[in-house]
């Protein structure tokens, strides 16, 4: 199979990404897997992470932003340890005439790109993510404010549980406190499902004593996603008396979790109230004005890193500010697609084409908009029926209507060139390309056409003239 010819060049992978490719085409069906996966090959297996060649930079970055949760968890499914998966370009040309020793340069490259597993547990302390970029609304002011103080060693809070949604902030945060103590402190910084797990293994290997030393030595623990956390009587015992142990020498302890402490499960009681007699803090979902802060600053942070300037409009950026409310991680992967599109069409999109690029994250009911939906509304607003603009008649005051229906149908649903023509009186392919074009034109030399569009796009999306 062409996908596994790497496969065969490296004697010690242990992957069978064959393999693996076909269990995500039963996961993410064949319409994603003919798009997507089998677009991908496994050029090297790492101790913890393995390395994967992707055609395009597009198609990384879209397999990023939506599948590579996915792609890890099936991975980990046949290689524990794999807790992350970097990607390196190949373009499809070179991949041929491809030999080992040059996918082995390959993998030596620099520019190796480097993608952590956001979601996946890590025991690192991401850089990344700091106070300096953690940007500041009313929702996650205090729990900002109190993650400041406990870094900055002010703080008889102890121990600190900040609680919050998925994707508002809350590991971001912990790493801030992470990187900022871990300048003069020991720190230590764990996932709970990564606690469970070096919990286990110790177990396994005898190596209980060390587990300890480990945790009771530190003087600052820091554990993400403690919800994660569950049954395993011996383990939790473990965990309170580690846990006792450090707030008796006075050791900081700052715990996340997706709820408050009294509404986790699994999870005995006396860990809970200890939770509960600390600075309990919560983040509430982003409001507009943290949203477009976001937004604004992810750019930049783009604009740096491409150094190109990239010219997402006011009204794209207000568009997704108001659509995208409840998650900041789904915001910032909607800024990434965006940038993502106009990266490969080498052009910013329309209003219309974010919504295409971001239509699962929108939830915007496309299917509403049908071609019959935009001939009501167009003939409304132009007060003309329906007859007459599926008439023949060439009137000029029904020709402009006639063709800014076809050209609104053409951008505002994924109906074919023939399939409009069909529904526009059996006109003729050609008929359709001439109105789309007229129109376009029309657009940018008249701004009363523009703003008529607009308006018309409006209606039709959303039953408002204004809304952006
Ligand atoms: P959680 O752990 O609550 O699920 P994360 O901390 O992983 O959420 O945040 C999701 C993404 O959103 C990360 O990329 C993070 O850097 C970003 N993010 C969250 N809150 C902010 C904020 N206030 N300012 C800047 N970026 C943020
Ligand atoms: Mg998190």
């Amino acid at each position: 199979m062409n996908n596994t010819f790497t496969n065969k060049n490296f004697e010690k992978l242990n992957l069978d990404w064959g393999l693996i490719q076909s269990e995500l085409k039963l996961k993410l069906g064949t319409e994603v897997y003919e798009s997507w996966i089998k677009k991908i090959n496994l050029v090297e297996e790492f101790n913890n992470y393995i390395l994967l060649s992707v055609p395009t930079r597009f198609i990384r970055d879209w397999i990023t932003s939506r599948y590579l949760d996915q792609i890890l968890q099936n991975i980990k499914k046949h290689k524990k340890g794999i807790i992350r998966i970097e990607f390196k370009i190949i373009e499809n040309k070179d991949k041929k005439s491809l030999k080992s020793s040059d996918l082995k340069q390959i993998t030596k490259d620099e520019k190796v790109s480097f993608i952590k597993d956001t979601h996946i547990q890590y025991t690192r302390i991401d850089p990344n993510k700091r106070f300096e970029n953690f940007l500041i609304g009313s929702s996650n002011r205090i729990a900002f404010e109190a993650s400041l103080k406990v870094s900055e060693n002010i703080s008889h809070y102890n121990p600190l549980y900040i609680y919050g949604g998925v994707g508002l902030g809350k590991t971001h945060l912990l790493n801030s406190i992470g990187h900022e103590m871990n300048k003069n402190k020991k720190v230590m910084f764990i996932s709970a499902e990564r606690f469970m797990y070096q919990f286990v293994k110790s177990i396994k290997s005898n190596d209980m004593v060390k587990f300890k030393d480990n945790f009771r030595n530190t003087d600052v623990l820091i554990i993400d996603d403690i919800q994660f956390m569950n049954g395993k009587e011996a383990m939790q015992e473990e965990f309170f008396h580690t846990f006792n142990a450090l707030l008796d020498k006075g050791s900081q302890i700052i715990v996340s979790a997706d709820r408050p402490p009294n509404k986790l499960l699994r999870i005995q009681e006396r860990i809970k109230s200890r939770f509960s007699g600390g600075l309990v803090v919560d983040i509430q979902k982003p409001e507009f004005d943290l949203r477009k802060k976001i937004l604004n600053h992810k750019i930049s942070e783009l604009t740096n890193l491409y150094s190109d300037k990239l010219n997402i409009s006011e009204e794209i950026q207000d568009f997704i500010s108001s659509k995208i409310t409840t998650n900041i991680r789904e915001l910032v992967g909607a800024i990434n697609r965006v940038v993502s599109f106009s990266r490969i069409y080498n052009k910013m999109p329309s209003l219309a084409e974010t919504k295409v690029v971001l239509k699962d994250l929108l939830n915007l009911k496309e299917n509403n908009v049908t071609i019959d939906s935009i001939q009501t509304v167009v003939c409304k607003f132009f007060k003309i029926s329906k007859n007459e603009m599926l008439s023949s008649r060439r009137s000029r005051y029904l020709v402009r209507p006639r063709q800014a229906a076809i050209y609104l149908t053409k951008i505002l649903t994924t109906k074919s060139l023939p399939e409009i023509g069909r529904e526009f009186s059996n006109r003729d392919h050609t008929t359709i390309i001439h109105s789309v074009k007229t129109i376009e034109k029309l657009k940018e030399e008249n701004s009363d056409m523009n703003n008529n569009i607009n308006k018309l796009k409006n209606i039709i999306l959303y039953n408002k003239e204004d809304e952006i």
